[in-house]
Order: structure tokens, then C-alpha cells, then sequence
């Protein structure tokens, strides 16, 4: 089995990395295959006769410094590894300016992500372990005595994280928390695959209280609600009890929260045009860059999409300008007037436009005869199934629309990709996006006119309403056969259109 998600910590004491992570939920995920997680050994790179890697600073002060060659050598290593050969000297051609390879030889875009835990670094947050938990392969390089040369962090680091605020001796407890905290968010590794989305500071919230048997302990009974089994009661229950723990315990979190539902409320005015930003708010996803009224911008934790939507021009700039311009960025922008000042902002003309359809029913729609249970029998209805990473690249050869292998990899891994099967051949397939849509529905040229389009659809959908998401999808304009179908389905499209701008 393919892990979906590989960690490679560098450190000086690999026993005491090691050691850590091969417990509990974790070494479970790791044992099953879900997780790689290896410990590489900095002081095997040496090219010193006496296996030293550290020495005196320059300038003077106390304590030694790890160097830059062993550092170096080891995160070459993996790298090369993780990308089939392909790491480029940090001075060649081929490197994004910080030393990381940007492509590798099977033409996978090769970014290898490599985090050192510094206490000079961002502090880590559960967003940023979602982030991480979207990369495939996460390199952590941990420091030791009074720190590495900062050379050789130029060269190959992407990200700096700190655990918090005081100094440890080493970053391996760092890395150790980062792999346990990215690990949860990587699917298979919970068993209930929503807990991980239910908890603290998903929505900026902090979790309800939660009591076990017995009903009464000590003279303290279990609240009247959670043993009503009103689903509906407990639900609301729990959101308010979130909030009070949140505004007495966090203020400073309550205040992000607060303000995010300001905007749901106002983005809700428009909202088949603004699901895509209500529906990050919602499922916990959205961070807030800037909001003045009806004019806000909002960032996708977990795929970098930035999402705009403005009054007018001049107010859709002041929201460009809290955007650094950059080859990876990407918009969509909720109004037409938005896109030629984007564009220019970016310095791009790539553009596409799209109709959001939204399902706004709460109800799921009906299966029979359209898809069926793995175990039983009816001629002609495929089984749908999550697909596994042996179908990558039929998925890239027949998605019109796939762009990077590497996406279709990453998404696949995931679980985010579902194949209809008939007769056990691939039909077709549909999955979600990482900003959080339905798509990629495609239905493989031999099989069309059979109503695979329509199961894959009602598949996602119902999926959707299981995990308590509001439905929907982005079709591009002009591809009309998509839009009768997902109408045909109940969906109701936003009479404008939304607009992806920059690298798409
Ligand atoms: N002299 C360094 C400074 O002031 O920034 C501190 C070095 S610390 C003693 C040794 C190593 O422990 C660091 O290189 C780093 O990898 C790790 N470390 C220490 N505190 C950390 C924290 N709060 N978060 C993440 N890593 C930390």
C-alpha cells in the first residue's frame, strides 16, 4: 500500500524520534501503511574523520552551532530520494532561488516542503497542521545545541515553526508534535473520519464539553440534553457551549471567530454566488485576510485559494494589496470588474469562468438503480468506490481539465476520488476539490449515455450531506451537458459567475 502521507524528520537522535512515534494512533497509521515516518541521521553525512557536525560560532558567543554540510548533505539525500534523482545543486538552474528542486525528472512539480523548528519560527496552529497535511512528502529538520547555520537554512528550508514560546534543547520534541498533530488531519488515521474536523480551533472555535458513563458522578449529573438523542437539540447545545468556553478561555480566537460570522451573514445575502466562501467559513477552513463590509477576502487553509468578492474596483485592490503577488497564486473573484485589475496585479491572463451550483436541500437524493452496494447483484449499475493510486493516471488521461499529475496524485491519496465501476472496469469518476467543491466528473467515452454521470453526482452529493457540507460544484461556462445535469439533480446555479485567476 501507498502511505498518504511520508514524513522524513533530520535530526541527531533518531532512537528518541523514533521511539516517539510508533505508539498509539500514530504507530497504528504507520503499521497499517497510512503514514511513513522515517528518522534520518544528520551525523551519517559528516565528512569529518571523527563524526563531528557541530563547532564554535563565528563572533563568538556560548555554546556550538550544528554546520551546514552534514545539514546539507542529509536533506539532499532525501530529497533526491522523494523526487526520483532529480535535486538540483542549490545554486543551478531549476531551483526556486531557496535550493528546492522545482521539478523533477517525471516532470512532477518537486516543491519538497522542509520545515525547521526554530523557535524563531511562525507558531505552529491546528490551520498550519492542515495545511501540511495536504503535502504528500514533509521533510522536518531539527536543530540542536545553539541552533544550525543559517546558510544552509536559506538553501533548503520553506517554512519556519515554532511549538510556542520558550526554548527546548532540540527540535525533536518539536517535530514529534508536528507529525502527530499533521498526522490526525491525514484521512484513515482517525478511525471516525470526522473527529479530527469537530474539535478545537476547527472554526476558531474551541470543543464543547463531553462527558462518559456514568450519568451521574460525584453528585454531578450529565446535562439533560445529550440523553435526550435529539440530534438537532444536542447540536445547537454543543455550538453554544463552544462559544462560551471560546469567549472565556480565548478571547483572541473568539474575536476571529466572531468576525467570520459576520461575514457568513453578509456573503449569505448573495448565497448561491458566495457558497464557495460560506462553505470554507462553515467547515472551518477559512482564514480571514481582510473584511470591510461587503468587501472581503478570505484564504483557504488548506489549498492557499484566496476568495474575493468586492463592491466595486477600487475596494477589490485594497483587498489585492494584502496579497503577496507570486507565481502559485491563485483568486477567484466573485465579480467580472474584478478580473483585468487582478490579472495585471498578478501579472497573469490566465482566467477561467465558472457557474457555482448549488444542492440546497438538506434531503439526500435516491440511489436505486443508479449505483449499488459492493455485495449485491443488478446488471449494468456500477459499484462506486473510493479509488486507489493505481488509477492516477487513467484519471489524468481522461479528466479534461487535470493540469498537474501531481493534484490528481495527491487528491486520489487523499481519498477524494470515487470511480464508478461496471462490470469491475472504471466508468467514470468524481471527487471533491481541496478548496472544498465537487468535481472532476468524468465518464470514460465507452460509457456514456448509461447514467454514470447522474450516480457519480448523487454518490458526491449524499457524501456531502453525510459529513454535514452544503453541496456544490463549479462548472466551467459552455459546458452545458455538466449544467443540465447538475439542474436535473436539483441544483440551482448563481445567475453570476466566479472567476479563477492566476495559477490555475
Ligand atoms: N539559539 C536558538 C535560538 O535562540 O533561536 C535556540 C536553539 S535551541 C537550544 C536548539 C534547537 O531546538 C533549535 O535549533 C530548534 O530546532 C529546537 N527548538 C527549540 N525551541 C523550539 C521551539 N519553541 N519550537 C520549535 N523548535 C524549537
Amino acid at each position: 500500500m501507498e502511505e498518504n502521507m511520508n514524513f522524513h524528520i533530520l535530526t541527531l537522535f533518531p532512537d528518541m524520534v523514533m521511539r516517539g512515534m510508533h505508539t498509539s494512533i500514530i504507530g497504528n497509521a504507520v503499521e497499517k501503511g497510512i503514514l511513513g515516518i522515517e528518522a534520518v541521521d544528520i551525523r551519517d553525512y559528516t565528512k569529518d574523520r571523527h563524526r563531528k557536525v557541530d563547532d564554535y560560532p563565528y563572533g563568538g558567543g556560548a555554546g556550538m552551532l550544528m554546520q551546514a554540510q552534514p545539514v546539507y548533505d542529509a536533506w539532499r539525500a532525501v530529497s533526491e530520494r522523494i523526487l526520483g534523482g532529480a535535486a538540483e545543486d542549490c545554486a543551478g538552474e531549476g531551483t526556486r532561488g531557496n535550493g528546492v528542486p522545482a521539478v523533477s525528472d517525471d516532470g512532477r512539480k518537486g516543491r519538497v516542503r522542509t520545515v525547521y523548528v526554530t523557535p524563531q519560527g511562525v507558531p505552529f496552529t491546528q490551520a498550519m497542521a492542515k495545511e501540511f497535511a495536504a503535502e504528500e512528502e514533509l521533510v522536518i529538520l531539527c536543530g540542536h545545541y545553539e541552533g544550525i547555520d543559517e546558510r544552509v537554512l536559506a538553501e533548503i528550508v520553506t517554512d519556519y515553526v515554532s511549538i510556542g514560546d520558550y526554548v527546548l534543547t532540540g527540535g525533536e520534541l518539536a517535530a514529534m508534535v508536528i507529525v502527530d498533530a499533521v498526522s490526525r488531519m491525514v484521512p484513515g488515521v482517525l478511525s471516525n473520519e470526522s473527529s479530527g474536523e469537530t474539535e478545537s480551533f476547527e472554526g476558531h472555535l474551541l470543543e464543547y464539553p463531553q462527558y462518559s458513563r456514568p450519568e451521574c458522578w460525584m453528585g454531578k449529573r450529565v446535562p439533560d440534553v445529550l440523553l435526550s438523542g435529539n440530534r438537532k437539540k444536542i447540536r445547537e447545545w454543543r455550538t453554544a457551549q463552544a462559544e462560551q468556553r471560546t469567549r472565556e478561555r480565548r478571547p483572541d480566537l473568539y474575536q476571529q471567530y466572531e468576525k467570520l460570522q459576520q461575514c457568513r451573514e453578509i456573503l449569505g445575502r448573495k448565497k448561491l454566488l458566495h457558497i464557495d466562501m460560506t462553505e470554507l467559513i462553515a467547515r472551518g477552513k477559512a482564514r480571514l485576510v481582510a473584511a470591510d463590509g461587503a468587501n472581503i477576502c478570505l484564504r483557504d487553509a488548506e489549498s492557499g485559494i484566496y476568495f474575493l468578492t468586492a463592491e466595486n474596483a477600487a475596494e477589490g485592490h485594497k483587498l489585492f494589496e494584502k496579497i503577496a503577488p507570486g507565481p502559485d497564486v491563485l483568486l477567484v473573484l466573485h465579480q467580472e470588474f474584478l478580473c483585468e485589475p487582478a490579472m495585471e496585479y498578478l501579472g497573469t491572463r490566465e482566467r477561467m469562468d465558472c457557474y457555482q451550483l448549488v444542492y440546497t436541500r438538506r434531503e439526500k437524493l435516491p440511489v436505486a438503480g443508479l449505483y449499488r452496494e459492493e455485495q449485491t447483484t443488478e446488471d449494468g449499475v456500477p459499484v462506486i468506490r473510493k479509488l486507489t493510486p493505481e488509477y492516477t493516471d487513467t484519471v489524468f488521461a481522461h479528466y479534461e481539465m487535470a493540469g498537474d499529475p501531481a493534484y490528481i496524485r495527491e487528491r486520489i491519496a487523499k481519498g477524494c476520488v470515487f470511480g464508478a465501476f461496471v462490470d469491475g472496469e472504471l466508468a467514470g469518476f468524481a471527487g471533491s476539490h481541496t478548496e472544498g467543491s465537487i468535481g472532476m466528473l468524468t465518464v470514460l467515452p465507452e460509457y456514456r449515455g448509461r447514467k454514470i454521470g447522474k450516480a457519480l453526482e448523487t454518490y458526491m452529493i449524499n457524501r456531502f450531506l453525510e459529513q454535514g457540507y452544503t453541496p456544490y460544484g463549479q462548472v466551467k461556462a459552455g459546458n452545458g451537458i455538466s449544467m443540465r445535469l447538475q439542474e436535473s439533480l436539483g441544483l440551482y446555479a448563481a445567475k453570476e459567475m466566479v472567476y479563477w485567476v492566476g495559477a490555475i
